[in-house]
């Protein structure tokens, strides 16, 4: 009898283990579907702060390969647009490519940056491969601009290229100007002047000419996630006062330094009245109702076809 007993209370309490694991389970899939959705899963790396104006401040792992296939990456697409407009719309699909050097393949090998690096004639190649295709290269004021409207033009894309290097100014700003086509530059301010990095003048005369959309990012491109509230605000709103000061206009856009991203930084962007602001993930909706949530597709030396575009 009293092994009986003891036989039925261990079974009831296998059960109830089995559906308190089965429901912490559910949990976890809802989480870890919600974050392939929308947020930057790139883990935070740790350790590098870089030091202003010769840090090479951006320490990403090597330029992915696609790993998913057209057909997959349709299928995914299809998903999850439906779910996330449906909760964060108005939503579009507009790649927004992201950047860092273009520069001769040698002298990206020269400063150890090859894995940030598309050459100039690959990048030529993939510009022209948009404009093969039909791609409208749009800026990224426009892109929100569009969606709010519903006025995007079809086949729209967005450029943006992170940290202000030098090279912009040699090799894509000239080809901005040849095809008329727009780019978000995103500049880490205090990191303007120093070596690799475009000066204020530069800046400002691609500013000007309409082509180069300012984005702030940062002034020394730390771990936001790493800081204070106060030290996020002044991470973000000083860079704010440096890109005003010297190009005479205001900055509406924002890119996290790593992807770094948590509630404290997007409330400060709020607070900032931010129109936007770009994460590191691969494509997902643009939806005006995560405005600082932007998607973008880090760009390798290869075809853009290889992109899904
Ligand atoms: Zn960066």
């Amino acid at each position: 009898m009293v092994k009986k007993k003891s036989l039925l209370i261990f079974v009831l309490a296998v059960l109830t283990a089995a559906v308190i694991f089965g429901l912490f389970f559910q949990f976890w899939l809802d989480k870890t579907k919600e974050s392939y959705l929308l947020i930057d899963t790139q883990p935070p790396q740790t350790g590098h702060f870089p030091s202003p104006l010769v840090a090479t401040p951006t320490l990403l792992p090597p330029t992915p390969t696609p790993t998913l296939t057209l057909e997959e990456l349709a299928a995914i697409r299809k998903r999850q647009f439906e779910a996330v407009n449906q909760r964060y719309g108005p939503c579009r699909y507009v790649p927004v490519l992201m950047y860092h050097h273009v520069m001769e393949a040698e002298d990206a090998a020269t400063i150890g940056a090859s894995y940030l690096n598309v050459p100039p004639a690959v990048f030529r190649a993939q510009m022209d491969y948009l404009w093969q295709k039909g791609y409208h290269v749009i800026g990224l004021d426009e892109m929100v601009e569009g969606i709010r409207n519903d006025s995007l033009p079809t086949k729209p894309v967005v450029l943006t290229f992170d940290d202000g290097y030098r090279d912009f100014y040699d090799y894509v700003y000239p080809l901005l100007r040849e095809k008329g086509i727009k780019a978000t530059l995103f500049v880490i301010s205090q990191f303007v002047g120093g070596e690799r990095y475009l000066v204020w003048a530069q800046i400002k005369e691609m500013v000007d000419s309409g082509l180069v959309l300012p984005g702030n990012h940062t002034l020394n491109h730390p771990y936001l996630t790493k800081l204070t509230d106060f030290q996020i605000k002044d991470q973000i709103f000083s860079a704010n006062n440096i890109l005003r000061e010297h190009l005479g206009r205001s900055v509406h856009f924002f890119a996290y330094p790593y992807g770094g991203i948590n509630a404290s930084v997007e409330q400060a962007l709020k607070e900032g009245s931010f129109q936007g602001a770009a994460v590191t993930t691969n494509q997902a909706p643009q939806c005006l109702g995560l405005p600082y949530r932007f998607s973008r597709i880090r760009i390798g030396a290869t075809s853009l076809a290889n992109y899904g575009l």
